[in-house]
């Protein structure tokens, strides 16, 4: 019997899953958005996710559904469940990564520390917020955010007119997330893989460093993680894909505040930026994992093949050709690090690809990926 998995979305997160796929010999195919999307290398159909019967007719030519982001409509991801297609996640945890009100709510519930929010309909209830929590604020447009774009620090509500003018025309009682600025020393994320039948693992928790709102590097185990640390993020990961019921792999991003607390900051379910690593550096991939998870399968080990992995995304990629022109260099320059490219046309500021390099001595392990991610840039 062979397994076919569809996934819906061509980003790069899909296609990362087509090799483990392919060794694995499962089936898979992609409902990607246009011809010119990254994952455009798998049997792959091009169509709109927002619209029901494409999304319907794709999902009866697989065993079950995942996703490579989390923007199908909640209405089409019920259509599915109540068509009897396997949809993993589901809808009624899904929703959960789609809303960050929505979310913030769900986490508070299951008694897992976030920082201090509030659902603010008005300018008044922002500046409220605001002067409550020390003078700023860091709002956030609760659906369709990503990368930092839906993100911004304030000190008056005047600073987001433009989103409540939004709502607004949305006209549904919608609001804004407003958060306290929260002081966080690093930012850490955990990963945990579930099936529905409920076994979980998870890998290490690892650090992540953003710049302008978006993932630059990833540090694998997180420095000086061993002990209390670890064990609240892991402890915090499987409490949220338990409560939620989330299926396949779940990514918690965690803000380490100065005064040693681990807060909640997102929740992405399906395989994530700080993830990469595991390409490389774990027995088992999140991409593998993924699969193994939305198929019911038993799950794969996840420990660390070295001591450290650092990832480091490439960012932009060169304005004057693409990533493989730059392969000769970078590849004599650095053997040891294996990089990724996700196919996609260079543009400032877009993920375009990732380098891993593993080893025993992080400053050295830092140095090569940092070197070798260089010869990408413009
Ligand atoms: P996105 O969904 O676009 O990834 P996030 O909610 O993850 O947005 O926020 C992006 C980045 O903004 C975070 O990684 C963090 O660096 C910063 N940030 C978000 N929320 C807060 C907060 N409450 N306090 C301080 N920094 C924050």
């Amino acid at each position: 019997m062979a397994y076919r998995v569809g996934v819906i979305g061509g980003g790069q997160l899909a296609r990362m899953m087509v090799p483990a796929a392919v060794n694995l010999g499962l089936d898979i195919s992609v409902l990607a958005e246009n011809e010119g999307s990254s994952a455009n290398i798998a049997a792959s159909v091009v169509g709109d996710y927002l619209d029901r019967e494409t999304v319907l007719a794709f999902a009866r030519t697989v065993d079950v559904v995942t996703f490579d982001h989390e923007h199908v409509p909640q209405p089409i991801l019920r259509a599915l469940v109540e068509a009897g297609h396997a949809v993993h996640p589901g809808p009624d945890a899904l929703r959960y990564a789609q809303d960050k009100i929505a979310m913030r709510q769900k986490l508070e519930q299951l008694g897992v520390p976030v920082p201090v929010w509030a659902a603010v309909g008005t300018a008044s209830e922002l500046d409220a917020f605001i002067a409550d929590n020390g003078g700023h604020a860091v709002v956030k447009t609760p659906r369709g955010g990503y990368d930092g774009k839906g993100v911004r620090v304030v000190s008056s509500a005047a600073e987001v007119a433009d989103w409540f003018i939004a709502l607004a025309e949305d006209g549904n009682d919608g609001a804004l997330l407003a958060e306290e600025r929260v002081d966080f020393r690093r930012e850490l994320a955990q990963m945990v893989a579930r099936r529905p039948s409920g076994e979980t693992q998870l890998w290490p928790v690892v650090e992540s460093v953003q710049l302008g709102g978006v993932c630059a590097e990833v540090i694998a185990p997180a420095p000086r993680s061993a002990g209390v640390v670890a064990d609240a993020a892991a402890d915090m990961a499987i409490a949220i894909a338990e409560g939620i019921g989330v299926t396949g792999v779940l990514a918690v991003e965690l803000f380490e505040t100065t005064d040693q607390r681990l807060l909640v900051n997102e929740l992405a379910m399906r395989p994530h930026n700080t993830g990469h690593w595991t390409i490389d550096g774990s027995t088992t991939s999140q991409f593998e994992q993924h699969l193994r998870a939305v198929l019911d399968l038993p799950l794969g080990a996840t420990g660390c093949r070295d001591t450290w992995s650092v990832m480091v995304n490439i960012l932009g990629g060169p304005a004057d050709g693409s990533l493989a022109d730059r392969y000769a260099l970078a590849f004599a320059d650095q053997p040891t690090v294996k990089v990724h490219n996700y196919g996609k046309a260079p543009r400032p500021g877009r993920k375009v690809g990732h380098v891993t390099a593993c080893g025993d001595d992080l400053d050295q392990v830092v140095f090569e990926a940092r070197a070798a991610a260089a010869f990408f840039k413009n």
